[in-house]
């Protein structure tokens, strides 16, 4: 035989029934002989308690209530029986048990009590009326069954709302009710009844295990439990948007997911199967071509973890005190006393200390938690051994699960590590020894931005690096550009998926967490609604919990510069290409580079110093590896090297700058290269990064324009102006080149010192040769006294979104060795 559970989430709608007659029938032809489950219809259990819980209150809303379960109940067989008789008789049992719900709730009313006891029995009618219906459904579409009420099947103890199943009188019943081995049994789910015959419920949530104690009494080939989701997840799929179907996983580690909040099966259904090897197919009820979960004693998959779980709300009560110390007995007098109360304790840490012991339970056993410990060490805390019993609420524990875990080290420094990253704080640790599961307390507002972070650190297929530009001029589109060139090769190869989920102007923006349309970004920025706020893109990440951010600055606003600090006290790396923030103050400098290491996020800027040029790196890997630096020269300007490198004395200096400016090497007006600022706050930058601690005043700047040249409103103006002074120029040029020496305008730091200077250099400098608008940079240190020579474009769109995309490629490289690890 076999065995099927269909749950409530896959009785949603009429719709719904139709297609599990479907699966049911299919099936029942293949292997005569099913026991099909079925749970109440979607959300009728959760109702029937709140028209108990209003009528013990006194609301006489109840009734509004009880009518929303009957209208539910009567669109069901209005939409499944067309024809009238099969409708009528069906509506005909259905009042009768719509009556007896309507007494018993308004019992409850004049009594303003609802027991246990009655609530079990208020609770059964879910799963007598959903049976009802699809049985009677099932013959009038000629799929013969017989109905099982679990009430007269299922024995329990007397523990009213989570009664446990006498297994020997209920096996015994099982095997005469499914005598017949070829029929097709429709059965009530979680409704069972006492040996006096008051009814019972075994729990939320325990159709499961009804169809899993069907399962073992009659030891079919497998139990599948029919649901919503394609099998065991890797995660919530409500809360971690990756999360997978895992396709095997063993009976221990879907018991630790499930009693760790796993919703998909009930904790206690795994039991009776490990019992008697009987596997549990989960399986998707919308979906059922998809293999779903193979529950058995040998899964296939070797993840080290199998999932992460949590359960959302929980209370920590904590005993503490010097006078715990040594003392026996004191953790067993703890849960002995937890116990007879009958309170559920979720997760238990004690440090080594001996000094405190927390468990944590279900916010509701709070206070009785509390009342009743302080009962049990009344004397000790009398004497001041024991402090006062503490209670921390507004708690969640998130647990990851499974068995390889065991003897592996390092799974727990991986989830702090991927906890801390998003500043998430752990209130308490606990790791069972059979290592099947390392769980942390945290915070319950931390607690979806933990599981994803987690999930991405232990289960992730590909990672993620989630962009967010700001600026579109010619930098920010070329690197969009390079970013859509690359993306499939990333994803195939590195299977790093690089999705730009903010992009903005100066005046809107644009968010999407999927990633925007590169090819239509600038249609949708015009018609975009959000303004232009760097923090939105702080907003979203946090609202989408993105786990893995980074803030690219393609402007060169001083605003934007600002807001560094905070993108990376959120835990979000940026890659700058913009130079004032590097360049204000040294302070400020410093505060980025330290706000970086506290949050374990990158912040980058390789293209302040020579656009594509690893300037920055090879200076910083130098230092790292031990070598010292005793002098840098550089021409950090595509324009100067262009001007001094055209300046041979055949045009004259003005006609030089001209055509510098005709081509597009300076800016509009070419004081604004000529007067050095550019450049000096690129040496700036140099000398931070080599450890000084300068300010822009420190920079020795020989300025190379005449001062009235400076002091001339318009562009027009000071190209006349420089005319003037073409001979001066020409002078100076002379002069070098009769000593075989060429002019250059060259930063140099030495000594602690950094200047720029106008020189003439002869043909054994290194930057005699240098060509075009080329950049260079010649570093002499102990392991290079020969300088290390960098040379090549130092400006220009492609060249620094190149730069730009190498950042964020190195901090998505640590990403990804970081979930390597
Ligand atoms: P049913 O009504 O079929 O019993 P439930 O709502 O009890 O369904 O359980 C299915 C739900 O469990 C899914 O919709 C999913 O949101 C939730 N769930 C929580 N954790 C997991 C997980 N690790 N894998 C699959 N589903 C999970
Ligand atoms: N109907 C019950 C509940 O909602 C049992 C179940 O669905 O398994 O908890
Ligand atoms: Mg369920």
């Amino acid at each position: 035989m076999k065995v099927l559970k269909f749950g409530g989430t896959s009785l949603g709608s009429p719709e719904l029934i139709k297609n599990v007659s479907k699966i049911v029938n299919k099936v029942q032809q293949e292997i005569p002989g099913v026991v099909v489950v079925f749970s109440a219809f979607s959300g009728v259990t959760n109702l029937l308690i709140e028209a108990g819980q209003k009528a013990e209150k006194g609301d006489k809303s109840y009734s509004q209530t009880i009518e929303k379960i009957i209208t539910k109940h009567l669109t069901y067989v209005n939409e499944l029986f067309t024809d009238t008789e099969s409708n009528s008789n069906t509506s005909m049992i259905l009042d009768s048990l719509f009556v007896e719900i309507s007494e018993i709730v308004h019992g409850m009313f004049l009594l303003k009590e609802m027991s246990p006891k009655s609530l079990d029995l208020l609770q059964s009618f879910g799963e007598q009326l959903s049976c009802t219906i699809i049985s009677e459904y099932f013959n009038s579409i000629n799929i013969k069954n017989q109905l099982l009420d679990t009430r007269k099947i299922f024995i329990t103890d007397e523990k009213y709302n989570n009664a446990r199943i006498k297994l020997d009188i209920t096996s015994k019943n099982i095997s005469d009710a499914t005598s017949d081995q070829k029929a097709l049994y429709i059965s009530t789910g979680f409704i069972a009844s006492t040996e006096k015959g008051t009814t019972t419920t075994i729990g939320r949530s325990g159709s499961d295990l009804t169809a899993a104690t069907y399962g073992a009494v009659l030891n079919v080939d497998s139990v599948e439990i029919w649901t919503d989701v394609s099998g065991v997840m890797s995660a919530d799929p409500r809360k971690v948007k990756d999360a997978f179907s895992l396709k095997s996983i063993s009976y221990v580690e879907a018991m630790e997911m499930s009693h760790f909040g796993a919703k998909v099966i009930h904790p206690l259904t795994v039991q009776p199967l490990m019992d008697n090897d009987i596997p549990c197919i989960i399986k998707n009820t919308f979906k059922p071509d998809d293999p779903g979960t193979i529950i058995t004693n040998q899964p296939q998959n070797r993840c080290l973890a199998k999932g992460v779980t949590s359960i959302d709300n929980i209370a920590l009560i904590t005993l503490q005190g010097s006078g715990m110390i040594g003392i026996e007995g004191t953790a067993s007098r703890m849960f002995g006393s937890l116990a007879r109360n009958k309170i559920n304790v979720i997760l238990i840490s004690q440090a080594s200390s001996e000094h405190s012991i927390c468990a944590a339970i279900k916010p509701e056993s709070a206070v009785l938690a509390r009342e009743c410990l302080e009962e049990e060490f009344a004397a000790e805390i009398a004497g001041s051994f024991i402090d006062e019993v503490k209670i921390e609420e507004d708690l969640s524990t998130i647990a990851i699960v499974g068995e390889q875990m065991k003897h592996t080290p390092g799974i727990s420094g991986k989830l702090f590590d991927a906890l801390a990253q998003k500043n998430v704080n752990v209130v308490a640790i606990a790791q069972g020894s059979s290592e099947l599961n390392i769980s942390v307390v945290i915070r319950k507002k931390d607690e979806k931005m933990a599981l994803n972070a987690v999930h991405e650190s232990f289960f992730a297929l590909q990672t993620k690096l989630f962009l967010f530009i700001a600026g579109i001029g010619l930098i920010s589109s070329e690197l969009l550009k390079q970013i859509k060139e690359n993306y499939s090769r990333l994803l195939n190869n590195k299977k790093l998926n690089l999705i730009v989920a903010g992009l903005c102007n100066s005046k809107k923006m644009l968010l999407d967490s999927d990633g925007i349309d590169f090819d239509n970004y600038k249609k949708l920025l015009l018609s975009s609604e959000i303004k232009s706020d760097v923090n939105n893109y702080l907003d979203f990440i946090d609202k989408e919990k993105l786990t893995h951010c980074v803030f690219v600055d393609c402007t060169a606003s001083e605003i934007i510069s600002k807001s560094y600090p905070k993108f990376l006290s959120a835990g979000v790396s940026v890659v700058a290409a913009n130079k004032q923030a590097n360049t204000r103050k040294y302070d400020e400098y410093k505060q980025l580079q330290q706000l970086s290491h506290k949050n374990d996020v990158q912040y980058l800027y390789e293209t302040n110093a020579g656009a594509g040029l690893p300037i920055i790196s090879t200076i910083k890997d130098l230092l790292d590896s031990g070598d010292k630096i005793q002098k840098i020269e550089a021409i950090l300007s595509g324009t100067i090297s262009y001007i001094f490198n055209n300046f041979t004395g055949e045009k004259p200096f003005s006609e030089i700058v001209k055509m510098a400016q005709e081509m597009g090497y300076t800016e509009p007006d070419p004081r604004d290269d000529l007067n050095g600022m550019d450049f000096a706050r690129k040496l700036l930058l140099l000398s931070r990064e080599i450890g000084q601690h300068l300010e822009m005043d420190a920079i020795q700047l020989e300025q190379i324009l005449p001062e009235d040249c400076m002091k001339v409103d318009s562009v027009d103006g000071f190209f006349d102006k420089l005319k003037q002074y073409d001979n001066y120029f020409t002078e100076k040029q002379q002069k070098a080149s009769s000593k075989g020496k060429k002019l250059s305008w060259i930063a140099k730091y030495e000594n602690n010192e950094a200047s720029i200077t106008l020189q003439s250099i002869d043909s054994s400098h290194p930057f005699h040769s240098l060509q075009g608008s080329d950049n260079i940079i010649a570093i002499t240190t102990d392991r290079y006294p020969i300088p290390l020579v960098i040379k090549g474009a130092g400006a220009g769109a492609e060249v620094t979104a190149a730069g730009v995309f190498a950042d964020i490629f190195k901090i998505a490289n640590t990403v990804i060795m970081k979930r390597n690890y």
